[in-house]
């Protein structure tokens, strides 16, 4: 990752990231890079003219060669769902205040920004703190939601708009992260998925643990940079690529946030934790391996849904 991403780079973007968002654009746009060179080529023109439809549509493009439009936008979809959550006419609330739209799939007329489907916190304690079960709808109820629904006979503008989370959701639930809530003596009502502890990097303290992981694959940057990553990651083991339920994506997500976020230095409390180079490193292999084999999965759930 270093050879992409300095030290300072990674700092300044920890502190002037202004709330995180799970893989920072970078990342999701990664796993759809990934992901779309592996689509059958029919899946792949399916997704391209379903990807038409979606309002910002024309901005991903802006000044795109035509022969490139397909790929550019299918990479850009990846952050759609993130892109809401800064739009005024879009409308933040949580699943009480949704209501029955929470669960909702009405395609573009959808104007709620659903900040609680991007994740879905599996209960995790390393010392027997009861934890919560995550609440519904999350991460997995729409993964599984709109898959089913992008192989059914729903029209193409709930279609469009079902593919576009999936770009994006598919990418959230590989940053372990996004998957657990660590509940313990100092923490009983839970972590919030690391978004309560902090550490230090270098000299300098204050960024949320949660952040440091959604900002491993970096922030800057548009398409044709998330080409250049996604050719340079290791190839996901071919086994562990097929399996195609994401309950099981899910919960191995929350084994590597058990063995590889929750380790040495981070102990129980809120920090803040020096992260060690060990520690770094040991992240960003798991980072790099987490999105290589969300793209190659994505790809997989795509290329069967739109067969
Ligand atoms: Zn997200």
């Amino acid at each position: 990752m270093s050879k992409f991403l300095g030290a300072a780079t990674v700092l300044s973007l920890l502190f002037l990231s202004p709330s995180a968002h799970a893989w920072w654009d970078m990342g999701h746009m990664t796993v759809a890079a990934v992901a779309y060179h592996q689509l059958t080529p029919s899946a792949r023109a399916r997704a391209a003219s379903l990807l038409r439809l979606n309002p910002d549509f024309d901005k991903w493009v802006r000044s795109v060669p035509a022969d490139q439009q397909d790929r550019v936008a299918f990479i850009h979809a990846a952050t759609w769902a993130d892109d809401i959550k800064r739009r005024d006419d879009y409308e933040r609330g949580s699943i009480a205040h949704d209501g029955a739209e929470a669960s909702a799939n009405i395609g573009y007329a959808d104007h709620r920004v659903h900040d609680y489907w991007h994740f879905v916190d599996l209960p995790f304690s390393p010392d027997g703190t009861p934890g919560a079960s995550p609440q519904a709808p999350n991460a997995l109820t729409q993964i599984e939601a709109f898959r089913k629904a992008l192989a059914s006979d729903a029209n193409d503008d709930v279609k469009s708009y079902d593919l576009v989370w999936l770009l994006h959701l598919v990418g959230d639930v590989h940053q372990p992260l996004h998957a657990t809530t660590r509940f313990s003596r100092a923490l009983p009502k839970g972590d919030r998925g690391g978004n309560n502890e902090t550490i230090c990097l270098a000299f300098t303290c204050g960024a949320k643990l949660h952040a440091y992981w959604d900002g491993l694959l970096g922030d800057r940057g548009g398409p044709s940079d998330a080409d250049t990553l996604a050719a340079a990651l290791p190839t996901p083991d071919a086994t562990a690529a097929a399996i195609d339920d994401p309950a099981r994506w899910v919960s191995e997500s929350e084994r590597l946030a058990e063995q590889f976020v929750y380790a040495g230095p981070i102990v129980d409390g809120v920090g803040p934790f020096a992260l060690t180079d060990a520690y770094q490193a040991d992240a960003h292999r798991v980072a790099q391996q987490q999105v290589a084999l969300a793209g190659a999965r994505l790809a997989r759930l795509i290329s069967m849904a739109l067969r």
